[in-house]
C-alpha cells in the first residue's frame, strides 16, 4: 500500500502539470517558468516510477513515450475522413457559396442567409482521436479516408493532445462526466512549428534533410520509437468534434467547445454571415500567415449550421458544404548576380546563389540553393539570368526555373572553381558525387570555421555567443583551431576581436565553460562525424557508454545496432582512427568535457554541496534559471518554499513572504552580492 499523502500529491501534481499545460498551449498565458514546469514534471515520473502501481494512462508523466511499434494496426474510421475539395481562385470560392445557397433555396442577401466558418488551413497530417469515458482510446492517421494505421503511441507524446479532456459543460466536475457510453471523436492536423523544425534539421545529417514542417511531422509520426516522437515536439489543432452529446451543435461552438476541452484550436477562426467577409478573410491572411510560427497553405470554410450540412449533402469524394482555399505557391523572378560556392564542415563545397533582393513569403530573399553542379547543368543557369524561385516548404528558396526569354546577350555561364575558395587546395571530385570536395581537412579554414561551428550549435553543445562572427575571427586569429581550442579561451585573448568588450567576453567564457555539462551524446553529435546526427549519436551513446569504448568498436559491431548500417558504421570506426579527431577528443577529455554517460555532471566547484536555497525577489545579475543553474553547477538545488529544511535564502530586491518565513525559521539568508561571492568563493 503506497502512502495516502503519495496518492494525494501525485493527483495534485498532475492536476498542476495539466492545468499549466493548457495555460500554455492552449490560452497561451502560462504562469510558471518553463524549468518550473519541467521540474513539476520530473517530480511526478519519480514518484511514478518509485510506485507504479499509481500509474494511470492519462498521467501527463506518460507522455515521454518508450513504447515501439513493430506495425502498426490498421483501424477502421468509424466516419469516412472525406477529403475537402480544393480550389486556387477566389472566384471558385464564390461559386461554391452560390451554389450552397442554391441548394438551401436562399437568396445572397437574405440576412438570416446560413453563416460559414473561415479557418486557417494548417499545413500538417491529419488524424483522428478517439475518446471512450472522456480517455482517450485511439489515434490514427487518415490513411485512405477508410481505414488508416493505429499510431496511438506517438500521438499520446504530443502535449497538446490531451490524454483525458476536461469537462465541458456547466456542472461537469468528475473524471466521466456524464458520457460513459459515449464515444467522442475529435479531428485535426499535427504540425511542426518552424523553429522546431529548423532545430529538427540542425540535428540531422546533411543527406537526411527533411525538405518542409510537413515531411518531417509525416516523417515523425510514422516512427517505431514513440520516445524520439516525444523529442521532436510536435502540435495537435483540432477542428471537428463529433459524438452523440453534441446534438446539432453549430460548428463554431463546437470549435468553442472543443478548447474548453483542453484542445487547442485555431484561435483566427472567424464566422462569416457574407461572401464579401470570406473574401476579406482570405485576402488578410495572405499577407498575416508569414508571421504566424506555424505553416499554414489556405483556409478552410465550412457551413456552420449542422443540420444544413444534410440538405447540401456530399458527393462520393468529397462534402459539399466545406472546401478548401489553398494560397497559389509562392514564387517570385529576380536576377542571379553571382554563384559563390560555399565550403562546409566535411569539406563538401556546395553553390549558394546570390540574388538581387526580392519580397517572398513574407521576407526578403537574397540567396537560394542551387544544390550541387549536376543541378547547375540541369538548370542551364547562367549569371544576369532572370530565375524563378519558390520556397520550398515555405522556408527555404529554391530556383524553379530560368527564364531563358529574358536571358541577357552578356549572361556569362557560371564558372566551376578548380581550387577551394577558403584554402587554395585542388578541389576533387569522387566518383559518383554530386559535389566538389575540398581535400584539405586539416586546415582548411572554411572547414575548421564550420565544424566549430556546428559543434556549438543548439542541439550540440549550445554555446551562447559564438556565432559565425565571432568563430571566423578566433579561426583567422589563429586563437582557435578547432573545438577542443575553445576552452582555452581567456576574455582577453577574446577582448582582441571586433566588438568584444569586457562584459561579452567573460560572458562568452562562462557560456564555454559551462557547456562541459552537456550530455555525452551530444558531444558525439558535436564532433560532427559524418552520417552522425542526433538521433544516432544517442543511439551509439546508449550502446557504448564511454568515447573510449565507443572508439574501439569494430564496424561489425558497429553495424549490429538498429538503426546503425553499413554507412554509418564505416564512417565512425574512420572517424576515431584520424588522428586530427583524436586530437580534438583529448583537448575536450582534457577539458573536462563529458565522454561518457555515466560520469556524474562536472561540478565548477562544491561551494553548494548538498545545499537546497530558495530565491525571493528579483534578482539583478541573473534570471531566475540561470541562477538555479549556477547553484546545481555547484552540487546544490533550488527549491521552491522555505522550510527549516532550507539551508539558504538569497534575497533580491523587493522579496516577498519567503524572506519573513526565513526569518522566522532562522535560516540563513544572504543578499546577492554575498551569494554571487559564494559563487566563486573559496
Ligand atoms: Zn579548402
Amino acid at each position: 500500500m503506497v502512502d495516502e499523502a503519495i496518492v494525494l500529491e501525485v493527483e495534485r501534481l498532475r492536476r498542476e502539470i495539466d492545468r499549466h499545460n493548457y495555460l500554455y498551449y492552449v490560452e497561451a498565458r502560462p504562469e510558471i517558468e518553463d524549468y518550473e514546469f519541467d521540474r513539476l514534471l520530473e517530480k511526478l515520473a519519480g514518484l511514478e516510477q518509485k510506485h507504479p502501481e499509481l500509474i494511470t494512462p492519462d498521467s501527463p508523466a506518460q507522455r515521454v513515450g518508450g513504447w515501439i511499434t513493430k506495425e502498426f494496426p490498421t483501424v477502421i474510421h468509424r466516419e469516412p475522413m472525406l477529403s475537402l475539395s480544393n480550389t486556387y481562385s477566389t472566384e471558385e470560392v464564390g461559386e461554391f457559396y452560390r451554389r450552397v445557397m442554391k441548394l438551401l433555396d436562399r437568396q445572397e442577401d437574405d440576412p438570416s442567409a446560413p453563416a460559414f466558418t473561415a479557418e486557417l488551413k494548417f499545413d500538417g497530417v491529419a488524424v483522428s482521436l478517439v475518446y471512450e469515458n472522456g480517455l482517450l482510446l485511439q489515434g490514427a492517421t487518415r490513411g485512405d479516408g477508410a481505414r488508416g494505421d493505429d499510431i496511438t503511441p506517438n500521438l499520446r507524446t504530443i502535449n497538446t493532445v490531451p490524454l483525458r479532456f476536461r469537462p465541458f459543460r456547466n456542472g461537469d466536475t468528475g473524471n466521466s462526466g456524464g458520457y460513459e457510453d459515449s464515444l467522442i471523436e475529435v479531428r485535426g492536423e499535427v504540425f511542426m512549428r518552424k523553429d522546431d523544425f529548423a532545430t529538427l534539421n540542425e540535428s540531422r545529417p546533411d543527406d537526411e534533410q527533411f525538405a518542409n514542417p510537413r515531411n518531417a511531422t509525416a516523417g515523425t509520426l510514422k516512427l517505431q520509437d514513440s520516445a524520439e516522437v516525444a523529442r521532436r515536439k510536435l502540435y495537435f489543432v483540432a477542428y471537428y468534434l463529433e459524438g452523440e452529446v453534441f446534438g446539432e451543435m453549430a460548428h463554431h461552438v463546437r470549435l468553442e467547445t472543443l478548447k474548453k476541452m483542453g484542445f487547442l484550436t485555431d484561435r483566427y477562426c472567424r464566422l462569416c454571415r457574407e461572401l464579401q467577409d470570406i473574401q476579406t478573410f482570405i485576402g488578410e491572411w495572405d499577407r498575416k500567415r508569414w508571421s504566424l510560427p506555424y505553416e499554414t497553405d489556405g483556409v478552410v470554410l465550412k457551413l456552420d449550421d449542422i443540420s444544413l450540412r444534410d440538405v447540401v449533402g456530399s458527393t462520393s469524394k468529397s462534402p459539399r458544404w466545406a472546401i478548401a482555399y489553398k494560397y497559389p505557391a509562392q514564387r517570385a523572378s529576380t536576377v542571379l548576380r553571382k554563384v559563390v560556392f560555399q565550403v562546409g564542415r566535411l569539406g563538401t563545397v556546395t553553390p549558394v546563389a546570390h540574388l538581387d533582393p526580392v519580397r517572398l513569403a513574407g521576407t526578403t530573399v537574397s540567396r537560394s540553393t542551387l544544390h550541387n553542379l549536376d543541378e547547375i547543368e540541369r538548370l542551364d543557369i547562367r549569371l544576369r539570368d532572370t530565375v524563378l524561385i519558390e520556397k520550398a516548404g515555405e522556408i527555404i528558396p529554391k530556383v524553379i526555373s530560368v527564364d531563358m526569354q529574358q536571358r541577357p546577350s552578356d549572361a556569362e555561364p557560371v564558372e566551376v572553381p578548380e581550387v577551394c575558395p577558403s584554402c587554395g587546395t585542388i578541389l576533387e571530385r569522387p566518383a559518383d558525387e554530386v559535389n566538389l570536395f575540398c581535400p584539405n581537412e586539416q586546415e582548411c579554414p572554411a572547414q575548421k570555421r564550420a565544424r566549430i561551428e556546428h559543434f556549438a550549435s543548439r542541439n550540440a553543445m549550445d554555446i551562447s555567443g559564438l556565432g559565425k562572427a565571432i568563430v571566423e575571427q578566433l579561426v583567422e586569429k589563429k586563437l582557435v583551431s578547432d573545438a577542443g581550442d575553445l576552452f582555452s579561451l581567456t576574455p582577453d585573448m577574446l577582448q582582441g576581436l571586433e566588438r568584444q568588450g569586457e562584459t561579452s567576453s567573460t560572458k562568452l567564457v562562462k557560456a564555454i565553460e559551462k557547456s562541459r555539462t552537456r550530455g555525452y551524446d551530444r558531444v558525439l553529435f558535436g564532433l560532427g562525424i559524418r552520417h552522425v546526427g542526433l538521433a544516432t549519436a544517442r543511439e551509439l551513446a546508449e550502446a557504448y557508454p564511454s568515447m573510449d569504448v565507443l572508439s574501439e568498436a569494430s564496424v561489425e559491431e558497429l553495424e549490429a545496432l538498429p538503426d546503425v548500417g553499413k554507412v554509418i558504421a564505416e564512417s565512425v570506426y574512420t572517424f576515431f582512427r584520424n588522428p586530427v579527431a583524436c586530437s580534438i577528443i583529448e583537448k575536450l577529455r582534457a577539458a573536462g568535457v563529458r565522454m561518457s554517460s555515466e560520469e556524474s555532471r562536472t561540478l565548477v566547484n562544491s561551494n553548494f554541496d548538498g545545499m537546497k536555497i530558495v530565491f525571493t525577489g528579483t534578482l539583478e545579475r541573473h534570471a531566475r534559471p540561470e541562477a538555479a543553474e549556477l547553484v546545481v553547477e555547484r552540487g546544490g538545488r533550488e527549491v521552491r518554499s522555505v522550510s527549516k529544511n532550507t539551508d539558504l535564502v538569497v534575497a533580491g530586491k523587493d522579496p516577498g513572504s519567503k524572506l519573513e518565513k526565513a526569518r522566522k525559521l532562522g535560516v540563513r539568508v544572504v543578499s546577492e552580492e554575498e551569494f554571487e561571492a559564494m559563487l566563486f568563493g573559496e
